[in-house]
Order: structure tokens, then sequence, then C-alpha cells
């Protein structure tokens, strides 16, 4: 995607990445620059939307953890009434827009209201937390592919294909398992998977904040309730030490 037209009237669902603004695709800068109105998340970083035109509009929306949130219905609204007034607007959300971000209500909601829209891809949060690691999603050999699950949907903790997740070598990005870390813990020992998987917690992935808590499926529970910002759950995947050992060696 080079950089893009953004006419007035229009909406752009932009993916902010998982937090450092280094992070921020050029495409979503010039959204951000030439937008009039901000509709972001409340999780997008203060640096992040510091990068808008001094005279955008920001306006949060969603949720943090599982506080109060606007509802879905209310942003769709705000997102068509500042387009439909001239605005261009952009609807800012953390990590890529096309995973657990809700992109397809959104868009609805914009063809529904003859919106014109178009989607900006970001940097999600998965990636962030391999790139800690310094392991890869993806492994030639071994991993022939990864998923990316959340922890919960909307009527409770998510049902996921446990037999292939708990499968040796099985790698996944759990979003939003924080809560669900006894139940992730119960379902994959159930279909087998080994106590000692390992499980990696990046909470704050990218950010000045950031920790990186190895465990394993044994000690998952009590990790997990060690977090307090947004973390990304990596099975199968354990910190590779070797990226910051060689570091030392050659200072
Ligand atoms: N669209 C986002 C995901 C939104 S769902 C993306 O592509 O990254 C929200 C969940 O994403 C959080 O509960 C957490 O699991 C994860 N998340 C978002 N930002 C994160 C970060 N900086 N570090 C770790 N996890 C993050």
């Amino acid at each position: 995607m080079s950089l893009f037209p953004f006419p007035p009237g229009s909406v752009a669902l932009v993916g902010a990445g998982p937090g450092d603004p280094g992070l921020l695709t050029r495409c979503a800068l010039q959204a951000l620059q030439e937008a009039d109105v901000v509709i972001h998340d409340q999780l997008i970083s203060p640096e992040i939307l510091a990068l808008a035109a001094p005279g955008a509009v920001p306006v949060a929306v969603g949720k943090e953890g599982f506080g109060p949130s606007t509802p879905q219905a209310m942003t769709n609204a705000l997102m068509v009434t500042h387009a439909r007034a001239g605005a261009r607007v952009v609807r800012l959300k953390g990590g890529d827009p096309a995973i657990f971000a809700r992109l397809d209500e959104e868009i609805a909601a914009l063809q529904a209201a003859g919106i014109a829209w178009q989607v900006v891809p970001g940097i999600t949060a998965a990636s962030a937390a391999a790139a800690s690691l310094g392991q890869g999603l993806t492994l030639r050999g071994r991993t022939p592919g990864v998923r990316l699950i959340t922890g919960h949907d909307m009527t409770g903790f998510a049902e996921q294909d446990w037999r292939a997740l708990a499968a040796p070598g099985a790698v996944a990005a759990i979003y939003m398992g924080k809560r669900a870390a006894r139940f992730l813990q119960g379902r994959l020992m159930m279909h087998g998977a080994a106590a000692t998987t390992p499980v990696t917690l990046v909470e704050n992935a990218s950010r000045p904040s950031e920790r990186i808590l190895p465990a394993t499926l044994a000690t998952l529970p009590e990790a997990a309730a060690q977090l307090d910002g947004p973390a990304i759950l990596l099975l199968g995947l354990a910190p590779r030490r070797a990226h910051t050992d060689a570091k030392e060696v050659t200072a």
C-alpha cells in the first residue's frame, strides 16, 4: 500500500500497531496527519495520538480491560455523523484493525450509511510479542502454522480446536487470554498437552512498560495473575536468551 487519497467525508480504519510509535506505518501516519477527527480505542498510546494534526479532534471509544465500554452502535454512529459532516475520520485501533477489532461490524455500518471507507493495516500485538522473544511464530520443519485466537468471546471463554492446539510444537498467540488462563490450562491439558509446554506472557509489547513472563502450562494461571496491562500469551514459545547474550558478548 502506498500513500493514499483520503477524501473529506470518508473514514480510514487504521491500525496503530502495538504501542511503540516507531511501529506505525507511513500510511497510518499520513491518515493521522490529515485527520479532522480521530476516533480511537482507549489503549492507543498518547505518543501516537500526539502525531495527529494539531486541529484534529480526538474521541475516545471502546473499553479498557473489562471496564465500562462505549456501545458499538455509538462508535458506529460517531463515525457516520462526522463523515456526513464532511470530516476526514480516522478510526484508530490498536494493532491491526482486522484482528479482534470488530472491523467488519464497523465497515457494515459505514456501508449501510453510504460512507466511503478504507482499511490501513497495522502491526498486530502477536508480531510485537514474538519480536520481543526473539522467536519466529512459525519455524520451518517444526511449526507449519500459527493460530491467532481469543481467550474469550461474546458468550464467555472461547472454545477452540483444542486437539490441534495441544499437539506438540503447536504455536498460538492468545489475545485477551488473561482471565481465561485457567480455562486454557484445563482445556489444553485435557487434550493431552504436556504441563511443561512453554507459554510466554508478553505484557505491553513494544511499550516502555513491556514485561516478559516466561511460564509453562503448569504455571500459566499464576503467571497470568501477575499481569495488569494488555498481554499476549504465546503458547508453545519460550524467550530466546541468545539475542541479549549476543549483545553482552559484543559490548
Ligand atoms: N487489534 C489488536 C488486538 C485487539 S484485542 C491487535 O491486532 O493487536 C485486545 C487484546 O490485544 C488485548 O487484550 C491483548 O491481548 C492484545 N494486545 C493489544 N496490544 C497489546 C500489547 N501492546 N501487548 C500485548 N498485548 C496486546
